[in-house]
């Protein structure tokens, strides 16, 4: 009987605590995080994003600053509106939402905000670190993937972990954060001969890819853990809108030794994975302790 791991219930438990470490900074350092989010444009799945980011800020204690920029904005209009929030004390973290419109460059833009406020760990420099296996802020969606994992399997050291999907965002975080837990990584593409067979070796098998059900039950090794980052929208055979992950749920659940259901697996974390990277920059702008509540 394959395990479900409860995203929900995870990312609620860390933001408790960091609506505790939040509380703690306020009463001995009188230190009011704040998270800056900037959204250019009306793409409806990043107004829902932004909107949610918004509310959990808040929700734990936190201050919000919503900039929302028409999609007509130019690349050095958003620079300038950066850089002012690279200068703002109460912004302890900035996080632009991607994708940006096709004149702007997103690339420019992530490395123009501070390294130290970057919450999102998108910035070269971070990126960078990463990859040598050194202190940096950890991109949030692979950071809440290795707390799923952790809670699941008591050590990843040794263990073969593929990772299908290769984005900078997602897939090369990932695998850099399971290389540094000793896992024997592979990271399989679009490109890759023969996937199923790839994936068949996997003990811990993640698929961020962005194709609606790809990865079939028969693809999984018996009792293999299974973390599916996708997000799709589809229209079932019913004519209903649906959430449905890179995996096909109902096949693979039946061979799985633990699995993330979408909704409710890897997406919550994201959001309390941001707010924690949010208090640990704040915590090393302002050189404090970091609430113990909050590692
Ligand atoms: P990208 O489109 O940037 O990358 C997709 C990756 O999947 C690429 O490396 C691509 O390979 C690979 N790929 C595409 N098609 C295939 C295929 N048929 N076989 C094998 N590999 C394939 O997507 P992201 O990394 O940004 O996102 C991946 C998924 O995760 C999406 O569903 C997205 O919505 C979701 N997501 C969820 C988040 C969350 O909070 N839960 C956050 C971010 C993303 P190649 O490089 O060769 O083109």
């Amino acid at each position: 009987m394959s395990t479900v791991i409860d995203g929900k219930a995870l990312a609620e438990a860390l933001r408790s605590r960091m609506k505790q470490a939040v509380s703690e900074l306020q009463a001995e350092h009188d230190i009011v995080p704040g998270l800056a989010v900037v959204l250019v444009g009306e793409n409806p799945a990043s107004q829902i994003y932004v909107k949610s980011k918004a509310r959990q800020t808040v929700e734990i204690g936190m201050q919000s600053f919503e900039h929302r920029l028409p999609e007509s904005t130019s690349e050095d209009d958003l620079v300038q509106l950066i850089e002012e929030l690279n200068h703002k004390p109460q912004v302890n973290g900035i996080l632009v939402q991607l994708p940006l419109p096709a004149q702007i460059n997103s690339e420019r833009i992530i490395n123009t905000i501070n390294v130290n406020k970057d919450v999102d760990g998108f910035h070269v420099e971070n990126t960078g670190r990463l990859s040598i296996g050194s202190d940096s802020l950890i991109p949030c969606t692979p950071a809440g993937c290795l707390i799923l994992l952790k809670q699941t399997i008591d050590d990843l050291t040794g263990k073969n972990a593929v990772i299908v999907g290769r984005s900078n965002i997602v897939g090369k975080p990932i695998a850099q954060l399971l290389l540094k837990e000793h896992c024997t990584v592979t990271i399989a593409h679009s490109r890759t001969r023969d996937l199923p067979s790839v994936c068949r070796q996997a003990d811990i098998l993640i698929a961020a890819v962005g194709v609606p059900e790809m990865v079939k039950g028969d693809w999984v090794k018996p009792g293999a853990t299974v973390i599916d980052v996708g997000i799709n929208r589809i229209t079932d055979s019913s004519g209903k809108n649906k959430l449905v992950g890179d995996v096909h749920y109902a096949s693979a659940s039946q061979v799985t030794g633990a699995i993330t259901p979408v909704p409710g697996g890897v997406g919550p974390m994201t959001i309390a994975c941001l707010l924690q990277n949010t208090i640990i920059a704040t915590c090393r702008q302002r050189r404090v302790k970091l609430p113990e509540v909050t590692t």
